[in-house]
């Protein structure tokens, strides 16, 4: 066993992770084996690195982050799709649907829902 140090930058944040590894398991996984296999000692995110250069950080928000829909923070429910612009101060995302009811209120002369200072 001939163990061989690489430093390897990450390919999505490009911190540089160091991975200690047996070059003879290399060769076997690069000549098919299973990552899993020739590595069975290997952290999984350090196989991860080795196989996709993505660091153990940016797999765990890549496997959280993405795909959460944001909250609407007027009627507190999920939403797809693109945010409208809370009316109240302009920084806000709200989903479409309080975006239309607050332009609504807007039209209507009625005061709008102050979702900011409720919820403190
Ligand atoms: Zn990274
Ligand atoms: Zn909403």
């Amino acid at each position: 066993m001939t163990v061989v140090t690489d430093i390897i930058p990450c390919r999505m944040c490009g911190n540089y992770v160091e991975l200690s590894y047996d070059s003879e398991a290399y060769d076997r996984w690069q000549n098919g084996t299973y990552i899993q296999d020739a590595f069975p000692e290997m952290s999984a995110s350090d196989r991860e690195m080795l196989k996709t250069h993505t660091c153990g950080t940016c797999w765990d928000s890549m496997l959280s982050g993405d795909d959460e829909d944001p909250i609407c923070p007027r009627c507190g429910v999920e939403y797809a799709g693109f945010p409208a612009l809370s009316r109240l101060d302009n920084k806000t995302n709200i989903c479409s649907d309080c975006g239309m009811d607050e332009a609504m209120q807007d039209f209507t002369g009625v005061p709008l829902t102050d979702f900011l200072s409720e919820s403190k």
